[in-house]
């Protein structure tokens, strides 16, 4: 997505050849057009699907799933981090190692919202180690649902996620592909998918 590579560009900041920073208008200030553009492509490149609900993980992921789950017209869920005292009914579960935090973590849904019958996109801000959306799929494969593919704004696609995920059979798209990036530079592979947003 070029307008997104250009964001990037522009306005991220690259911290080391493996962090790039994205507060000013994805991750901590979101640009809220920006994100509805990203739902949108989301939208037509998995649009001919059939999806009954969009999953991602709180808390960077939740803004692009809400607009994807607009596109699509279905709801979406975000697996929480912790476990809510108000979370008192049965959950799916699967542990996340985190390389960001150096620390693991568990994810889990309730069991009122995801079963057998869903079809489900994932949707999240990040692509990296994969850890993250291994996770997920894990509970949507506990569930039983059909997971129809993963959605990734940002790929960098020089660490191991993307071959992790295509490994178990997951169709997986990024509207941004990072081949390396150092301070000061950076460099973005094709899109994985026809790009018709400006
Ligand atoms: P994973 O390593 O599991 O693929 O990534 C887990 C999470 O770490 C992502 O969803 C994202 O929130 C965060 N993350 C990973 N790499 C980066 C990065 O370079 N920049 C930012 N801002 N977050 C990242």
């Amino acid at each position: 997505m070029k307008l997104l590579e250009e964001r990037i560009r522009q306005e991220g900041l690259i911290l080391s050849d493996k962090v790039l920073k994205v507060d000013a208008f994805l991750n901590h200030q979101v640009d809220t057009e920006l994100a509805v553009e990203i739902g949108q492509q989301f939208g037509r490149i998995f649009g001919n699907e059939t999806i009954t609900k969009v999953v991602t993980i709180e808390a960077s992921g939740i803004q692009f799933a809400m607009a994807t789950a607009i596109a699509l017209k279905v709801p979406f869920i975000y697996a929480k981090k912790k476990k809510a005292v108000t979370l008192s009914e049965k959950v799916y579960t699967a542990p996340v190692h985190s390389f960001t935090r150096n620390e693991d973590y568990q994810i889990s849904v309730s069991q009122n919202y995801l079963s057998a019958e869903d079809k489900v996109l994932i949707i999240d801000d990040f692509l990296a180690t994969g850890a993250a959306l291994i996770g997920l799929a894990d509970i949507v494969e506990e569930s039983g649902a059909e997971l129809v593919g993963i959605g990734c704004v940002i790929e960098k696609s020089f660490q191991e996620g993307r071959g992790l995920i295509e490994k178990r059979g997951i169709r997986v798209h990024s509207l941004a592909r990072i081949a390396s990036m150092a301070p000061g530079y950076i460099d973005f592979l094709e899109a994985d998918y026809e790009d018709v947003s400006q």
